[in-house]
């Protein structure tokens, strides 16, 4: 089976994209804290913090999964809307969110390069670990832009590409060799997981997407890197 990380027709790649992701759904959530020690729950809390919804506003958390960035969202009293574009996440979300009692978010199955939502409907727009799966990008940050209300602001937690002498290499040592076997030993999907580390490495380096949302029409656009940029929060005001 082969995931997309030679040049594939566009909607090839979103379709494979699914497969990945109907594949993991299950164990997806076991997977990252495995894969990253539990340091995606940092890199998390880092980034909800850095959105501070406040109670009442309308955040739309895109490529939402299996509902991470949504729970600690709605805890701070936000209006959540998770939108993502398997059913199959959508769904284990759904069940996490029953178990905890939480009843006030909002589930959709949507593509992020073609929101069904109306223009300037959400006070900010949150994409985590979401957006190098998208097939268009440029397209999904167009869209981003249309749902904000002027002086929402746009956060996206990423992959990315660490300028740390030295663990650069130590990481694509571990990504390349371990994290597939991890993937085939966990999830029983060692080919699903060899594509999202494809998908990583072909992510353009923060400068590069950061000048991206400046494309789409957003405003005082700035980023922050963790561990010299393996994981990236970039940001931006629709001003
Ligand atoms: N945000 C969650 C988290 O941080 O745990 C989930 C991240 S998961 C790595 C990537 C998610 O992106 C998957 O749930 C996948 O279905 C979704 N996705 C991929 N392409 C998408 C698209 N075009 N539109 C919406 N969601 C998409």
């Amino acid at each position: 089976v082969s995931f997309g990380y030679e040049d594939v027709a566009p909607a090839e790649k979103t379709r494979r994209v699914g497969e990945v992701f109907a594949s993991v759904a299950r164990r997806y959530d076991i997977m990252n804290d495995l894969m990253s020690a539990g340091a995606h729950r940092l890199w998390k809390d880092d980034f909800v913090r850095q959105i501070n919804p406040r109670e009442g506003e309308d955040v739309l958390d895109m490529a939402g999964g299996t509902g991470d960035i949504a729970f600690r969202m709605a805890a701070r009293g936000a209006n959540v809307t998770v939108a993502d574009i398997n059913p199959d996440m959508l769904q284990v979300g759904i069940d996490r969110a029953a178990a905890r009692g939480l009843t006030s978010l909002v589930w959709r199955e949507q593509n992020a390069e073609t929101l069904s939502f109306p223009d300037r409907s959400y006070d900010a727009y949150s994409i985590a670990f979401g957006i190098r799966n998208v097939t268009d990008i440029p397209a999904a940050l167009r869209e981003a832009h249309r749902v904000l209300r002027f002086g929402g602001r746009f956060f996206c937690l990423e992959f990315s590409t660490t300028t740390w002498p030295g663990f650069g290499e130590v990481y694509d040592l571990y990504s390349e060799k371990l994290v597939p076997r991890i993937g085939e030993f966990v999830a029983k999907d060692g080919a699903s997981y060899k594509y999202l580390i494809e998908s990583i490495r072909r992510f353009p380096p923060m400068p590069e997407f950061a000048r991206m949302i400046e494309a789409a029409g957003f405003a005082r656009v700035k980023y922050r890197p963790i561990l010299g940029g393996a994981v990236a929060i970039h940001s931006g005001w629709k001003i």
